[in-house]
């Protein structure tokens, strides 16, 4: 079975993880633009990262049979600088047009700061302006659904924003109700140690169902795996789950959201 990746920062991956994520069926990942591990002393630094994920990391991709994706911002850990996202902001028009860039993404919130939200608010307002879709990464623990409901109201504040162009991650049970009922597509993201497990986000499918929602690896810094993507297919393949409704989730939703850029070249296999 043929999956997609919809969010992994292959910047702090091997290259065995391209080799294992080949062997293993996935045909297309995403690499939001996120930190770094240390937060970045200029813009220019955010200039150079922009061009490693929309020239190297594709090539690095290609070797393994992998097409990869990038979503291009300023990320919430380094969003409290209005002043500051603002230079940045002002040359991410120029990766936005590159050949591999789906839109504007991992945007968010981090401590729920109100100068993280004018950041956001930015950055949704260049995603709109320039008619392209939305990755966001909503805060971790505690933090999260204050944060949601926080991006939830600054969105319908607008009153321009089509949900079914944006995409809220990094969800879990306690959050992704109110995402999915106001018609935003929802990804859960794995990890092997803390917060989400394969079997969390299989239960969190079997109450929700699986119309736009995505699950994705949390590839990063941090303790992730790659892998944890294909465990997530094995547990819902494992308590029975017909294989087009296994499909559905890890290769037809990501081809659905993200073949609204026409720069994504898969498409569902009905
Ligand atoms: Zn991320």
């Amino acid at each position: 079975m043929k999956i997609i990746e919809p969010h992994i920062h292959m910047i702090a991956r091997t290259t065995q993880d391209y080799e294992r994520m080949a062997r293993m069926h996935c045909v297309a990942c995403c690499e939001p633009a996120f930190w770094a591990g240390y937060d970045r002393t200029s813009p220019q630094a955010f200039y150079d990262y922009f061009t490693h994920l929309t020239d190297f990391e594709p090539k690095r991709a290609a070797q393994y049979l992998i097409a990869h994706y990038a979503w291009i911002c300023i990320n919430p850990k380094e969003a409290e600088d209005v002043a500051f996202s603002k230079e940045v902001i002002s040359f991410i028009p120029e990766f936005l047009a590159k050949d591999n860039v789906l839109g504007v993404g991992e945007i968010g919130l981090n401590k729920n700061t109100a100068n993280e939200l004018k950041t956001f608010e930015l950055q949704v307002d260049l995603a709109l302006r320039m008619r392209q879709l939305i990755w966001i990464h909503s805060p971790h623990l505690n933090d999260k659904k204050k944060g949601v409901r926080m991006m939830l109201d600054a969105l319908a504040a607008r009153g321009d924003v089509d949900p079914g162009r944006v995409c809220f991650d990094h969800m879990e049970e306690h959050v992704i109700k109110e995402v999915l009922d106001a018609g935003y597509w929802a990804s859960m993201t794995i990890y092997p140690q803390t917060k989400n497990s394969p079997s969390r986000v299989v239960d969190t499918i079997e109450i929700y169902g699986k119309e736009r929602i995505m699950v994705d690896a949390s590839g990063d810094w941090g303790p992730s795996d790659p892998a944890t993507l294909h465990d997530a297919v094995f547990e819902m393949r494992r308590r029975g789950h017909a294989d087009r409704d296994v499909q559905d989730v890890f290769y037809n939703n990501p081809c659905r959201f993200l073949g609204q850029c026409p720069k994504f070249k898969f498409k569902p296999e009905e």
